[in-house]
């Protein structure tokens, strides 16, 4: 068993105390022992952020620091890699992608801390042409983040990244599943020099560690990517400062009559699949028109009855566990509800923590596979008679993250985008399209707030106004 030293870690120092195991999904064995904080801790943490983010280290230091991250990340993959595939459940693909994603997050954060600019106001009018007036941006100064276990790589550096690169001081606390992708993270930060305070790791549970986290007036930002509803909950607590919220969805993506179905197949028997499925912006729904149905439908049914799922360690693993077994047994109970009701119903037995990828056609459209987010191996393919129809059904449901689109028509791609009321379209791929550079966020359930380094150090800076009055001599 690797034994972790800590997952506290306080004012630039490793700390001991009690812990907790953290346990191999698809083995659901222990692995790993992790330090879990208390509330108390937590507090000494934001005490020790406050200190720290009253001496901020230059712009070139902190880009050094971030760039320094990510060679320290990738010089020590193979551990970080195994320890994540460990941890989460999922295939050695998904996690070198992640830590390769992870990396380029910590540089293009780099390149934004030594571009952060104000601007300059122009002042006009009677009384004020003898002023000068410009505005620069300070760090909003301490900076609370809150990741899930679903991308306990990206979302801890999509996070983090920009928090350092803008001259915060963090509170880091992962989900209490996937502890150690976080750890290897700050260790990174610790060895590449980061000043203490800079970044405080509290590893345990969210129900415990929750009210000390938020709702403190010292802290001036949340960041938080998870459930809608935790993030309504911290959403409530906040008070004055300001959040960013990453939140679930129920993503779709439509294939109109002009698409390349097989393009369209493939894509989508990817993003539907990959992770188990537990992407915010995995494909659950595709929204095809009537046309082109039996053909989408036989070329996913010949894809999914390809992918094999089993234990991510073993190279021919394409879906792996999923986080718990309880999940699992409720994203089964979930198939059999819409399998009742289905006109097909592809895979989707479940073996302890694995259940294999399902696919199911015309559901009934009150089903929980449709209305809700399945956040597992289940895509739902759903009959429409023209994409107005589909962008009615995507705007009337309560989520607004990313909607993919298949077709060949640039007409009717834009018409679709001007309706939809979502974070972004993706045209001719699907809805998880994701390039970290990119502005990325949800509306309405999914949240607000964007991530991607260069509009995340944006939000996480102030600006401060300077009026200069300059009377003529
Ligand atoms: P979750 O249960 O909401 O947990 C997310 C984080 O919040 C964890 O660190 C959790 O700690 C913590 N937490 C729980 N209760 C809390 C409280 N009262 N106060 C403060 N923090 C609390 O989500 P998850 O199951 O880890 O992740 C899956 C969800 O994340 C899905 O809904 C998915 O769509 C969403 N997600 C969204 C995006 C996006 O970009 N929109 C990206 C990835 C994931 P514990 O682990 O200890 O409970």
């Amino acid at each position: 068993m690797a034994v972790h030293p800590s997952g506290l870690y306080l004012d630039g120092e490793w700390r001991t105390g009690p812990t907790k195991a953290v346990t191999d999904r698809y083995r659901q064995e222990r692995i790993a022992e992790v330090v879990e904080a208390t509330p108390r801790q937590v507090e000494q943490a934001i005490e020790h952020a406050v200190r720290a983010a009253e001496s901020v280290p230059p712009a070139e230091e902190r880009a050094r620091t971030l760039r320094d991250v990510a060679e320290r990340m990738e010089s020590d993959a193979e551990r970080i890699v195994r320890d994540y595939m460990s941890e989460t459940g999922f295939t050695r693909s998904d996690a070198e992608n992640e830590l390769r994603r992870a990396a380029r997050i910590y540089r293009l954060s780099a390149e934004e801390a030594i571009r952060i600019a104000g601007e300059q106001v122009p002042l006009s009018g009677p009384g004020h042409a003898s002023r000068l007036a410009f505005t620069v941006r300070v760090p909003v100064g301490v900076v609370v983040a809150i990741a899930p276990f679903n991308a306990p790589l990206s979302t801890v550096a999509h996070k983090v990244g920009p928090a350092i690169a803008a001259g915060n001081a963090v509170i880091l606390k992962p989900a209490d599943k996937t502890p150690l992708s976080a750890i290897n993270a700050v260790q990174a930060f610790h060895e590449a020099g980061l000043p203490p305070g800079f970044l405080q790791l509290v590893c345990g549970s969210g129900s415990v560690l929750g009210d000390a986290l938020v709702g403190d007036p010292r802290v001036r930002f949340y960041t938080f990517t998870g459930s809608t509803g935790v993030g309504r909950r911290i959403s409530a607590r906040a008070g004055l400062a300001r959040t960013q919220l990453e939140l679930g969805s129920n993503s779709a993506t439509l294939v109109d009559s002009t698409a390349d179905v097989e393009a369209a197949a493939a894509a989508v028997s990817r993003a539907g699949y990959r992770k188990a499925g537990q992407v915010c912006t995995s494909v659950q729904r595709v929204l095809v028109h009537r046309s082109r149905l039996d053909e989408l439908v036989a070329a996913l049914e010949r894809r999914v009855e390809g992918l094999v799922a089993g234990d991510p360690f073993d190279a021919s693993t394409d879906v792996g566990p999923l986080i718990d077994p309880r999940e699992a047994e409720r994203a089964a109970e979930w198939i059999s509800e819409a399998r009742r009701t289905a006109a097909k119903a592809v895979g989707g037995d479940r073996s302890g923590p694995v259940l294999a990828p399902a696919l199911l056609v015309e559901p009934d459209r009150d089903s929980r596979v449709l209305r809700d987010e399945v956040f597992a191996p289940v895509v739902s393919v759903v009959p429409i008679d023209d994409l107005a129809q589909g962008v009615d059904m995507i705007n009337s449901g309560a989520y607004g993250l990313q909607s993919g689109l298949f077709t060949s028509d640039v007409n009717a791609a834009f018409r679709t985008f001007r309706r939809l009321r979502v974070g972004g379209l993706i045209v001719n791929d699907t809805s998880s399209y994701h390039a970290d550079e990119m502005p990325y966020g949800g509306v309405k359930e999914s949240g607000h707030g964007q991530e991607g380094p260069k509009y995340a150090v944006h939000d996480m800076t102030d600006p401060r106004l300077i009026v200069l009055n300059l009377p003529e001599a």
